[in-house]
């Protein structure tokens, strides 16, 4: 595995094995690297001739008032995982090497983000959207992974890839969770020792809400308030939604039909955590 830390580097070295027309597999992360992304890396393993790992902690998706700083990093640890998977490139800019200045411009999302997170992280999805395009031009991937876990995260990318013509499949992959449910996260290790008791409920009110739509409830709001109220009854963090939409359009729906997204994001001492579930809404 070579790790790299300069673009100009990795841009030479993509433009030699697209050359060899090698397939090339991309798993962008922010590290701390869990189960979840190392799902993603051997699906890409699977997949594609070179896979490639970025390790970012991207300034400028983060809010002023968010947790940049606190945001666990371990690059050694980080770069064993890696290498242990078999990653062929690693990644590692800093800071300076990926904005070297003020950017002159700056992408703005307009669609799929006045919901979920885009409305509670405001800006947050025009970072993501702008190092990602950013990621993309310096790897030039084949194939990009990424978590269903930041389901919003995955429809914005899709805008990025259809809109700015990346010749690049994406590929979302499934949340992996900790055996009582939690999905898995980095942020994770900044739960206090009573909050990871506690975070299991995220995942079980979203599975217990499937019950009465199973038995035929099609309110959205009465679901939404099933969640909220065993989160509230089982835990201490304060929500921050619990929210229902079409999928992948990210529209609200009168009455639960088709695909839709039960999302919700909750916040706990030192970290915010979301999760959600992606159900087809039978004979619909
Ligand atoms: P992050 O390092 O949090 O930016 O995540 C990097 C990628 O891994 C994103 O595409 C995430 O959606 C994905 N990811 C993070 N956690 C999980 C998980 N528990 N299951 C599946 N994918 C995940």
């Amino acid at each position: 595995m070579r790790v790299i830390t300069t673009i100009k580097e990795l841009q030479t070295e993509m433009a030699l094995q697209k050359k060899k027309d090698k397939t090339i597999g991309f798993v962008p992360t922010m590290g701390y690297l869990h189960e979840g992304h190392l799902t993603l890396i051997r699906r890409a393993r699977q997949e594609n001739d070179l896979v490639v790992v970025s390790i970012f902690v991207n300034p400028i998706q983060f809010g002023p008032t968010e947790d940049y700083t606190s945001y666990p990093r371990d690059f050694e640890r980080d770069r064993v995982l890696a290498e242990w998977e078999n990653v062929d490139y690693l990644f590692y800019p800093s800071v300076e090497e990926m904005y070297p200045h003020k950017l002159s411009v700056k992408l703005t999302v307009q669609d799929r983000t006045d919901v979920l997170c885009g409305k509670s992280r405001p800006g947050h999805f025009d970072g993501v959207a702008t190092v990602i395009t950013k990621l993309f031009n310096i790897v030039m991937p084949t194939r990009a992974y990424f978590g269903k876990k930041d389901a919003q995260q995955v429809a914005v990318i899709e805008g990025v890839i259809a809109d700015f013509n990346f010749p690049i499949e994406l590929v979302a992959v499934d949340i992996v969770r900790e055996a009582d449910g939690l999905a898995k996260s980095s942020r994770n290790v900044n739960l206090l020792p009573e909050e990871r008791l506690e975070a299991p409920i995220l995942f079980k009110s979203l599975t217990a809400a499937t019950t009465p739509i199973d038995q035929g409830e099609r309110n959205p709001a009465k679901i939404e308030n099933v969640i909220k109220e065993m989160i509230s009854n089982e835990s201490n963090g304060e929500i921050d939604y619990v929210e229902i939409y079409s999928y992948p359009q990210l529209k609200p729906v009168k009455t639960l039909a088709g695909r839709v997204i039960i999302a919700l994001a909750v916040k706990f001492s030192k970290v915010r955590l979301i999760d959600n579930v992606i159900i087809e809404i039978a004979g619909s």
